[in-house]
């Protein structure tokens, strides 16, 4: 592997800069520090910035004539949990950390407009867009919202995530779908509440709730094609409050997950027809409550990122052949209105899993993220 010279050297600043980003992590919407430290250094290398969303920014630079616009997007958000590393650069902030590797996609942004600030030896338009609330907090949707692809003409987004399991210095590309979809439902059964020794006088709600978990396990199993993949998951029952009483109402809350939007369509269908089901065998009353959380992650020019990813990393390191993954990403909204790729970059064979409290981002990725970047534009622009 032959990194961009002009990249490595500038691994090692940018790693203590993402040391004392993983020391101060922030939550959510709420990346105030982070994107002013972002500022501060986007006008030492003279980019201009806009605000966009909330607390998120985004850097242009332009150079020659061409009208082509290719972005780059990265997260920047710390996950509410405890921190057990006990290396010198640990959180800070109780209760708070780069449990996710954010803190090294936002270090190596800026590496990057560094980088391109003092080449500018492209031709056309390089956003750099900063994202917060990236781990649930609709923080890409509050982008679009702000009307970003009006006030920019994007004509290709790439992101990447570091990726625990998937070996240092390898670049893996999906070729369709990246990331899963994320779907959650909450599911009301009202029946009459009464005395337990006197069922025959009530409704009770249980038998019901009952059927309707075991209806939603089959879904996967009966209704979803063998060669496709999904999950179901119911992830909270309540009711009841009684030792010797039938509740009214049990509320039941899940999860669901694919990597096919028509996949996705048929298990909400079926999540519908189970409840409507249930509620008549047993004369309940039931309400179902079904979102659409993140869509699936689909990567719609695969072939341009393995490209950059061969010149990058070298053709023997980017890996074509992994599974989508199960876990959602809102880089998903951005697809929706252009281009573009999501790739992985290895964090390491032993690195700890995503959202682990001893996950750490390994400083080894920030130079290949870097250098894959500089491969697209050098391809696009
Ligand atoms: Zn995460
Ligand atoms: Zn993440």
């Amino acid at each position: 592997m032959a990194l961009i010279e002009d990249v490595a050297a500038l691994a090692e600043e940018f790693a203590v800069i993402r040391r004392n980003l993983h020391r101060k992590p922030e939550i959510g919407l709420d990346t105030v520090e982070t994107v002013s430290l972002i500022k501060s250094k986007l006008d030492e290398y003279g980019i201009e910035y806009e605000d966009v969303g909330v607390n998120s920014v985004v850097a242009v630079i332009r150079a020659g004539d061409g009208d082509r616009t290719v972005a780059f997007r990265v997260d920047m958000d710390a996950l509410p949990m405890e921190e057990e590393n006990e290396f010198e650069h640990r959180s800070t902030v109780e209760g708070c950390m780069h449990a996710c590797g954010h803190d090294g996609h936002c270090a190596s942004l800026l590496a990057f407009a560094a980088y391109l600030s003092a080449k500018r030896d492209f031709n056309g338009t390089v956003l750099l867009l900063f994202q917060s609330g990236e781990e649930g907090y609709e923080g890409a949707l509050r982008i679009i919202e702000d009307s970003f692809f009006d006030r920019f003409k994007v004509d290709y987004m790439f992101g990447y995530h570091a990726w625990p399991g998937l070996e240092t210095g390898r670049i893996a590309v999906h070729n369709g779908a990246c990331m899963s979809s994320e779907d959650r439902f909450q599911i009301s059964v009202t029946g009459k509440s009464g005395h337990a020794s006197m069922p025959h006088v009530c409704n009770e709600p249980f038998a019901a709730v009952a059927d309707i978990i075991k209806g939603l396990q089959s879904i996967i199993v009966r209704r979803v094609p063998s060669n496709e993949r999904g999950v179901v998951s119911v992830t909270q029952v309540h009711g009841g409050s009684l030792p010797n009483g039938i509740p009214d109402k049990v509320v039941i809350h899940g999860n669901v997950r694919t990597c096919n939007e028509k996949v996705q369509d048929t298990i909400e269908e079926n999540v519908d027809r189970v409840v409507e089901g249930a509620g008549g065998m047993y004369s309940v009353e039931t309400e179902l409550n079904y979102v659409r959380k993140h869509p699936v992650l689909v990567n719609s020019v695969p072939e341009i990122a393995v490209s950059a990813a061969e010149r990058a990393v070298g053709v023997e390191n980017v890996v074509t052949d992994m599974e989508s993954s199960m876990a959602a990403e809102d880089y998903a909204f951005f697809m929706k209105y252009t281009k573009g790729c999501y790739v992985w970059i290895g964090n390491g064979l032993d690195s700890p899993p995503l959202h682990n409290s001893r996950f750490d981002y390994n400083d080894e990725v920030l130079p290949i993220a870097v250098s894959f970047f500089a491969e697209v534009v050098k391809e696009l622009l």
